[in-house]
């Protein structure tokens, strides 16, 4: 069985997270995205992939449309901690 993480939901449930990169060069600006928000504000069936997701989102600084996308899963997060 393969998980697909195609959908906001799939990412939700798999415990993986999206972060946002502007790609202004005089922004940068770097964000963590809500899931969970973005799940009840477009629904939880809709596309995570970058070319379906980006045309929703802009940067909260500099209100630029040109993002990138990164994901990764949360158990990732804060290894290397003791
Ligand atoms: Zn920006």
């Amino acid at each position: 069985m393969s998980m697909s993480l195609s959908t906001l939901g799939a990412l939700i449930d798999t415990d993986h997270m999206l972060r946002a990169c502007c790609n202004n060069p005089k922004c940068r600006h770097y964000a963590k995205l809500d899931l969970e928000y973005l799940a009840v504000k477009l629904g939880r069936d809709h596309s995570s992939m970058r070319d379906d997701l980006v045309p929703k989102l802009k940067c909260s600084k500099c209100k630029s449309k040109n993002i990138s996308l990164i994901l990764s899963a949360k158990s990732t997060e804060g290894l290397g901690h003791t």
